[in-house]
């Protein structure tokens, strides 16, 4: 016999514990959140590579409504977020309602019941609405290269880093330089006994600023709060001018790649190695990465920039796409992850069985971020068109997680069976985010990125200001989905199913 809940939530990240939270708030307890991993913490528990932290601001990269005046660095360690999370997790009376190890295989929504049928490693599930808050960054991706199977020696990915591995003296093939490579390449490269840096093309560097916060300073923050708001405040402003750049004036992104040029120029006196790390794309149309330790890293002893693709991988090395092979004992992906060939659209059937996978055909699309048509009483986070590369992706899911809450409202209150978006409404969304697409720095900045699906459509971010996303995603708009009153033979509640009582 399935359990039920009237909301499922698939997800114990940021977004999960966020509309847990909200639903709480608002008094409603019928609710689970399914995590497959061992605890809460979403990317913040499954990526623990060497120097993984946030680099977006601490007071901006946290709830507005669970502040923590006890960051210990103006850019937090992972650890800390994750502490936090389980923290919030704890403080918002979220662990009844979590279930751990519980990985959702497939959802298929049930036009006569009314529900979502969901099956899960460990038993199936019956819900009324279904929010998945997997998140983009979820499923590591692996390079497409021939011989990846043949290889003898280690191989791990920056999101599931192996850490019973000693690196210690071995050669080791890093392949990729995003944010994640950015930062742990510094902090491996003392131990390595050869680090080869694949790069395939060449990122741009900012200053960092980060620093310690001290005891004074976090004791300040303990006492009055409106002063970590004022920093919080600071940081969405200073980020958020950004979006001038890429969405609206991308031309002004000059100024910062020039900032970027004499950071390069101030740490890289081989002019050699400076064509070789100069990207060839305009700043902004890829994440900008700020670190002060990356060249200096490369050109540490041992450490070797190899500006090319990874090719091939045979049992003890690696070739690059200039044919060169190099021998190795480990190689480290930090190739990103499945952000727009979301892996839980394989899973998700909505009306007439339809795969929302197939629904998308290569290009996900989604009112909000939020809802697609044909997909009653389902809700995503973080979904199409509903991410940044330049600020607090928080800010995006309390915005979601307002629009959630407001449309299970609308079901419970009107007693509907099913509400759904509505088509003509996400077609116009879409519409106007692909007007406003068209002119951005990652449209025009001559850049290949994750960012973009199969079909080639910016499919991850949004292009305008955040502000403007919470406005529209806070501020319920009836007329943008349809509800309906249950069916005359079903009984939509709990047909053939029992309230999970563990
Ligand atoms: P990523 O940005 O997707 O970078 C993947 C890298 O792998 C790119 O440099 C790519 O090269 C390279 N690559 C792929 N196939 C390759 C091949 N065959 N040979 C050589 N290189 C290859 O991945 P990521 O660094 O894990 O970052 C992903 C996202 O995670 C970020 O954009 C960000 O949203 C998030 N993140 C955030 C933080 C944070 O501090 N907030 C930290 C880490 C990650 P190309 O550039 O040529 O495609």
């Amino acid at each position: 016999m399935a359990s039920h809940a009237q909301v499922l939530i698939v997800g114990a990240g940021f977004s999960g514990i966020s509309l847990g939270r909200a639903l709480r708030e608002s008094k409603f307890t019928d609710f689970r959140i399914l995590e497959r991993g061992s605890d809460a913490g979403g990317v913040w528990r499954s990526n623990t590579y060497p120097g993984c932290r946030c680099d977006v601001p601490s007071h901006l990269y946290s709830f507005s409504f669970a502040p923590n005046p006890d960051w210990t660095s103006t850019y937090s360690p992972q650890p800390e977020i994750q502490d936090y999370l389980r923290r919030c997790l704890d403080r918002f009376g979220l662990r009844p309602h979590l279930r751990t190890a519980v990985e959702v295989e497939d959802a298929r929504w049930d036009e006569d019941a009314q529900l979502w049928h969901v099956t899960t490693n460990t038993g199936t599930w019956t819900a009324q609405v279904l929010v998945s808050a997997v998140g983009p960054l979820t499923e590591p991706k692996l390079p497409d290269v021939p011989g990846i199977d043949r290889f003898k020696g280690t191989i791990m990915h920056s999101a599931r880093w192996d850490h019973a591995h000693d690196l210690t003296g071995e050669r080791v093939a890093s392949i990729g330089t995003g944010a994640s490579a950015i930062q742990y390449v510094p902090e491996i490269a003392d131990r390595t006994g050869k680090l080869f840096v694949f790069q395939r093309s060449a990122p741009w560097i900012t200053p960092h600023n980060k620093r310690l916060i001290t005891d004074a300073e976090r004791a300040r923050f303990r006492a009055r709060p409106l002063r970590q708001k004022i920093e919080r405040g600071k940081a969405y402003v200073s980020k958020e001018l950004l979006v001038l750049g890429f969405a609206k004036r991308p031309r002004l992104m000059g100024l910062l790649q020039t900032v970027a040029r004499k950071h390069m120029e101030r740490q890289v006196k081989d002019p050699a190695l400076r064509r070789s790390l100069t990207p060839d794309f305009t700043l902004g149309c890829k994440r900008i990465v700020p670190s002060n330790t990356w060249y200096p890293a490369l050109q540490k002893p041992g450490v070797e920039i190899v500006p090319q693709a990874l090719r091939e991988i045979r049992e003890h090395s690696v070739i690059d796409a200039a044919g060169v092979e190099r021998e190795v004992d480990t190689i480290i992906f930090a190739t990103g992850f499945h952000v727009t060939d979301i892996p839980i659209a394989d899973k998700i059937r909505g009306r007439d069985g339809e795969l929302l996978s197939d629904a998308w055909a290569g290009s996900p699309r989604a009112y909000l971020g939020v809802s697609v048509p044909r997909f009653p009483n389902f809700f995503m986070f973080l979904g199409p068109n509903s991410g940044l590369g330049h600020s607090s992706m928080v800010y995006m899911i309390e915005a979601q997680t307002a629009h959630v809450k407001n449309a299970i409202r609308a079901l419970d209150v009107s007693g509907s069976a099913t509400i759904e978006v509505d088509q003509q409404a996400h077609d116009r969304y879409n519409t106007e985010l692909d007007r406003k697409l068209a002119t951005t720095v990652w449209e025009t900045g001559g850049c290949q990125t994750f960012y973009r699906d199969a079909n080639g459509r910016n499919a991850t971010l949004y292009p305008d200001w955040t502000f403007t996303f919470r406005r529209n995603a806070t501020r319920w708009k009836p007329d943008a989905y349809h509800l309906t009153p249950p069916a005359p033979r079903s009984q939509p509640r709990q047909p053939t199913t029992t309230a999970d009582a563990s």
